[in-house]
């Protein structure tokens, strides 16, 4: 049986947290002289501390609970959140698996968290056996599974994720940074049936709002009145916010966009396959591709030299680096390069 309580840190359990003045009085009153704002200008007054206009919209479009829903600045806040909810500093420890997205580490390191790395296998799947073992240690609070998983833009099958959320007493948080590009179904429809879960989406990729840093957890009731007791009281900016509510209320937008980028990934695909410096180009859930090339190493600064810039992955995976798809002219001017160096 899970237990919430069993995992959640003391210090956070007995937390009372900041009461901002917008946490006691939401009304509609017409003069607010509560906040010790300026009366002046646009930006003046602070932000709903919880964003509901933005969350009443995502519950929608996402079908969970507007209590299901905690915002934060980008997803990499719903990772370091995670670590400071759930894991005691210098005791406690989490679990991911490599290669995988790199803040899981440093948010690790930040909190005074040791991070247990455990390798995929040849095709970047979790090895179930090692991990049943694994979870078996009681000191471990947090796993990170990334799916699709940066930078090998593979899927992690949901049964294993159900059996992680099966037999593990901590809390799995599912980083789907990248599912909205992706052909398998979210985690998210799980939240329900299991309390240790926490999945985690953001505004930056599919919706390309990188810049607004909006990242999303959704999760039980519970653990989001965790987030919201220890996020920073206006965590989310009202630009942020607004963003958001403006990309959600104009879903064609999204589909066109999104569309268009699976078209052109489709496209980078048969030309990468055809080019003499590619040695392989992995299947790919995401918006990107992991390519390895004869010399990663040389590839990279050959790119540099023409101007463009892809993720030289060489010390994660050897020979590997991780093309992002851009607009057509982006991939033109890409695939131009590659066939000038050979
Ligand atoms: N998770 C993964 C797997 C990512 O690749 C990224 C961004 N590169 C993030 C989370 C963070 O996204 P953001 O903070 O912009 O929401």
């Amino acid at each position: 049986m899970f237990e919430l309580n069993r995992v959640v840190r003391p210090s956070i359990q007995k937390l009372k947290p900041y009461s901002s003045a917008r946490d006691e009085y939401s009304g509609s009153a017409s003069v607010f002289l509560d906040a010790n704002e300026n009366p002046f200008g646009e930006l003046n007054r602070y932000p709903d501390p919880y964003q509901n206009e933005l969350k009443e919209l995502l519950a929608k479009e996402k079908g969970v609970q507007k209590g299901q829903i905690f915002i934060g600045n980008g997803s990499d806040e719903v990772i370091d959140l995670a670590f400071r909810i759930f894991c005691e500093p210098g005791i406690d420890q989490a679990l991911t698996f490599a290669p995988t997205y790199g803040m899981y580490n440093v948010s690790a390191e930040i909190n005074n968290v040791d991070l247990i790395t455990d390798p995929l296998n040849e095709n970047f799947e979790i090895d179930v056996d090692a991990l049943k073992e694994r979870i078996k240690n009681p000191l471990i609070k947090l796993i990170f599974v990334c799916s699709p998983n940066n930078p090998t833009g593979n899927l992690i099958d949901l049964n294993i994720i159900k059996s992680i959320l099966q037999d593990f007493k901590g809390i799995l948080v599912v980083d789907e940074a990248y599912i909205d590009f992706s052909s398998g179904d979210s985690a998210i429809r799980l939240i329900d049936q299991y309390p240790n879960l926490i999945v985690s989406q953001t505004f930056s990729k599919a919706w390309g709002l990188a810049a607004a840093r909006v990242g999303v957890a959704y999760a039980s009731d519970e653990i989001i009145q965790l987030y919201n007791k220890v996020k920073p009281p206006y965590n989310v900016s009202i630009l942020n916010q607004q963003a958001a509510i403006k990309s959600l209320r104009n879903k064609e937008e999204f589909d066109r966009r999104r569309r268009a980028i699976l078209e052109e990934k489709a496209r980078l695909h048969k030309v990468l396959q055809t080019l003499d410096l590619v040695e392989k180009v992995y299947p790919s859930e995401a918006n990107f591709f992991l390519v390895k090339v004869k010399d990663a190493n040389q590839t990279y600064e050959e790119l540099v030299n023409r101007k463009i810039i892809v993720r030289n992955r060489n010390k994660v995976i050897a020979n590997c680096i991780r093309i992002t798809i851009g607009s057509k002219e982006e991939n033109d001017k890409l695939m131009d390069a590659l066939k000038s160096i050979g």
